[in-house]
């Protein structure tokens, strides 16, 4: 079987967020039967729902994996608990965060794992990202810039690469 191309929506805003970030692209990297092949720049966003919080930094993943989406979906929490990830409130601060944007074209509606992720399109911070490292990216046949086009948050910031 051929491996399977995920993209990963990662953030963190709460204690050294760049090198948190490293470690958990490092860590991804290192799950079995798995490699990371593109990452995006790294952004920095305001906080998404609950808006009295430290800003975010963003990043989005290309990895290829053999693990199913459910296997790969442990993995990326037991990863966030490993960097320090204390679930206190929904949408509060977390020192890591891995979300599951796509995992090839499947489709999944589930309260633990839904596929697409519920939210990306309406996330800047997961459509500018990802449209840089996959600009041909289409999901239900539009382009992922026709999302960005019409987004009405606010402009997120590029800081540069991660590593
Ligand atoms: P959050 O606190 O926003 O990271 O939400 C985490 C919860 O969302 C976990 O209980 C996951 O099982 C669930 N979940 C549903 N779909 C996804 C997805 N595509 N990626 C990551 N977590 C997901």
């Amino acid at each position: 079987m051929s491996p399977a191309q995920v993209y990963l929506s990662l953030g963190s805003n709460q204690g050294e967020k760049r090198s948190l970030l490293q470690e958990a692209v490092k860590g991804l990297n290192d799950f079995e039967k798995s490699r990371v092949l593109k990452v995006s720049t790294l952004y920095e966003t305001k906080a998404w729902g609950k808006t009295d919080q430290d800003d975010f930094y963003n990043l989005v993943l290309l990895m290829e994996t053999e693990l199913e989406p459910l296997e790969l979906l442990d993995r990326t929490q037991a990863l966030e608990i490993k960097l320090g990830r204390v679930r206190h409130e929904h949408w509060g601060p977390r020192t890591i965060d891995i979300d599951l944007l796509l995992y090839e074209d499947i489709e999944i509606l589930e309260p633990r794992l839904t596929l697409p992720h519920r939210h990306m399109l309406q996330r800047r911070f997961v459509l500018e990202p990802l449209a840089e490292i996959a600009p041909g990216l289409c999901l239900h046949k539009q382009n992922i810039k026709h999302y960005i086009e019409v987004l009405k948050d606010e402009p997120i910031r590029k800081i540069g690469p991660l590593f």
